[in-house]
């Protein structure tokens, strides 16, 4: 049995404001992340998926039309907890230099995630990847991730509604900018380029 403990907050719910409120926190993990750790808990029983780990599950169900409503729950699951851990209060990280030589400069590293994750129609998440040795953007709708396509995510951002309307209503674009300039822990990024 999975449980909201084995994906912990980095970070108080409070140390994101004004950028991400406690509110948001609250509800983003404490309710949709808890609702997604439940439904896969219910749906995984007695089936061949209840022992697995967390990626396996989510490899194994992507091909298996059966079990589309455990996928998208254990999908939901591994992508909130990166998300989360992609978050930290902003004190000055560096972006790795070898992010920065793929996209040539910041300013068209932000652009781009920029406007990937803001023509996302719909549910989704935006997403930093590696796939084999290129460093690209990619982004996925409601609960798909890259890891059920063997490419390896560096960063994600959250782009359903639930993450941001709080905060910012229908500004998208405004909550895309508060991360990248904000929110971004380009210390976890810089760790997954290393795995
Ligand atoms: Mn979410």
């Amino acid at each position: 049995m999975f449980s909201l403990s084995q994906f912990p907050l980095q970070f108080e719910e409070t140390s994101l404001t004004p950028y991400m409120s406690a509110e948001t926190l609250q509800c983003h993990h404490g309710k949709h992340l808890a609702t997604y750790i439940k439904n896969l808990n219910d749906l995984m029983q007695g089936t061949v998926y209840e022992t697995l780990p967390l990626d396996e599950i989510i490899v194994k169900s992507a091909s298996d039309e059966t079990a589309k409503k455990i996928f998208n729950n254990a999908a939901q699951v591994f992508n909130h907890d990166f998300f989360f851990r992609c978050l930290a209060k902003d004190d000055g990280k560096e972006i790795p230099e070898e992010i920065i030589a793929a996209f040539g400069s910041k300013d068209k590293l932000f652009s781009e995630f920029k406007s990937a994750a803001a023509g996302v129609f719909g549910s989704g998440w935006a997403w930093l990847v590696k796939d084999s040795d290129s460093i690209k953007i990619m982004t996925t709708a409601n609960a798909d991730t890259p890891i059920a396509h063997g490419i390896k995510p560096l960063l994600a951002l959250d782009v359903w509604e639930h993450a941001y309307y709080l905060d910012y209503q229908n500004r998208r674009v405004d909550f895309i900018d508060a991360f990248l300039q904000h929110m971004v822990n380009w210390e976890f990024v810089k760790e997954n380029l290393q795995k």
